[in-house]
């Protein structure tokens, strides 16, 4: 294994300190994972047998953030980076699922790991003292498998995110899930259901970036469809039409695994079909899915709410589920009003749902549409070089022009303005000062009657 340990040297510090103090301090989580598996950590965790009132004297006089003290953690910020510091910790009886029902401290390294919930999670690695690994969680990485520590019924049954968790592993690294522990995911619908909406949103959200997001909501679909069943009907759903040759789920998942893998796009791709089953209609043998798209962005827009999206990202995804279905090709006067309404970064996505849309259909309906977008963002390039009008603010008229012209002040001032970006846009009006100003002095004249 392409193993490369790499401390930074604020997080050697956080070590150096607490020892310097008598205390045992470790590395553990996530970032021995990484390093084991050759690639560069998000974050260095640190165990310690130090307690957290301790912990906190250690780094007296820098600034500390309460990450849960009463769980064991104090965060310290160190160079500028954060360092979560969590005293060794064995968790007590579990009641709901959820949360443990009381943190007992231990002096014991070994406590803490066991209490973690795979065995590639399951490490601690110091940079003199080297690997501390009781439930083979080395081995696990090298036949990329992830295997729960402990009885994974137990372990899924005493907090249901570890099955989530589970999933957006696999997706992530790309790992299979070891026989028992891929069993026992199966049986926690209920606890699931129970799951805050932010834990599930930031789970499914990593699960779907993940590289390998298409093999496991494939393989899994069972397990999170009870958290988002509007995607269920999606499977076993036919598509008796010239343009698909697979269900809607199964184009779904090849749309998710061409479309980039940002969470907008991910979760556009997840749902843009999700109104589908319910639009669909036979006609002369043939399946009609007419008005799919909105149904679709009705779908997401109540998903995505359940789940807490912020407005900003849920309007995002909507928008782009709603606007999925456009006729192709585009014309250049469509695409200056997407750009004007909606902003270059929103038809970037745009463009790029349509072409993983269109790269996950039949073959031979795709290569002649994906041309037809590459096209359109060329277009979209040109508009924007040209450096064209797509705003009010880029018009070469005014509100002060219309008074001046006699206007009165009020809603008729951007009525006209309005107007007049939308003749631009249409190319049936330059951006010129004369030409907007006469056509302007036309619609007061008519308004104004
Ligand atoms: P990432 O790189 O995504 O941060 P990570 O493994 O560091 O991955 P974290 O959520 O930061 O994941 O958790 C840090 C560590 O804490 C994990 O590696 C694991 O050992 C432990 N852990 C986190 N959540 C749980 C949980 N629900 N049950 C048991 N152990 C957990
Ligand atoms: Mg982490």
């Amino acid at each position: 294994m392409a193993q490369r340990f790499s401390p930074p040297p604020w997080a050697r510090e956080a070590l150096d300190r607490l020892e310097q103090a008598g205390f045992e301090a470790w590395f553990v989580g996530g970032c021995v994972r990484d390093s084991l598996l050759g690639q560069t950590p998000g974050d260095w965790d640190v165990a310690t047998s130090a307690l957290p009132e301790e912990t906190a004297a250690c780094f007296a006089g820098l600034p500390q953030v309460d990450a849960g003290k009463k769980h064991g953690t104090v965060a310290v910020v160190l160079s500028g980076q954060l360092v979560e510091i969590t005293t060794y910790r064995v968790d007590g009886a579990y009641s709901d699922s959820r949360h443990p029902d009381g943190v007992a401290f231990s002096p014991r390294l070994e406590d803490d790991l066991s209490r973690r919930d795979f065995t590639v999670n399951a490490m601690a690695w110091h940079p003199r003292r080297g690997l501390v690994d009781p439930f083979g969680g080395r081995e696990d990485l090298s036949r990329r498998m992830l295997r729960c520590v402990g009885d994974p019924r137990r372990r899924f049954g005493e907090d249901a995110l570890r099955v989530l968790r589970c999933l957006r592993f696999a997706s992530q690294l790309g790992f299979s899930v070891q026989r028992e522990t891929g069993r026992a995911l199966w049986e926690f619908e209920g606890p699931l259901l129970t799951l805050s909406a932010e834990r599930v949103r930031e789970e499914l959200t990593k699960l779907l970036c993940g590289e390998n997001a298409p093999q496991v909501l494939r393989e899994y679909s069972g397990v999170f469809f009870p958290l988002l069943p509007e995607l269920e009907p999606m499977c076993g759903c036919t598509q008796e039409t010239p343009y698909h040759c697979y269900t809607v789920w199964e184009h779904t998942l090849h749309v998710v695994e061409k479309a980039p893998r940002t969470p907008t796009l991910r979760w556009a791709a997840l749902l843009h079909d999700s109104g589908k089953p319910p639009a669909k209609f036979f006609e002369g043998g043939v399946a009609h899915f007419y008005g799919h798209a909105k149904l679709s962005a009705q779908r997401a827009e109540s998903l995505l709410a359940r789940l807490r999206f912020s407005t900003r990202d849920r309007e995002r995804v909507v928008s782009l589920v709603a606007a999925h279905s456009q006729a192709l090709p585009f014309s250049e006067k469509r695409l200056k009003k997407l750009l004007s309404a909606q902003g270059p970064q929103w038809v970037g996505e745009l463009l790029d749902l349509m072409a993983a849309d269109n790269s996950g259909k039949q073959p031979g309906i795709g290569p002649g549409r994906l041309a037809q977008v590459a096209q359109a963002r060329s277009l979209v390039e040109e508009i924007l070089r040209r450096e064209d009008c797509l705003s009010l603010k880029a018009l070469a008229v005014k509100g002060g022009d219309l008074l001046d012209l006699g206007c009165p002040p009020g809603p008729l001032v951007g009525e006209i303005l309005r107007r007049l970006l939308d003749q631009v846009l249409e190319g049936s009006l330059p951006n010129d000062r004369e030409a907007l100003l006469k056509r302007a002095r036309s619609l007061l004249r008519k308004k104004m009657g």
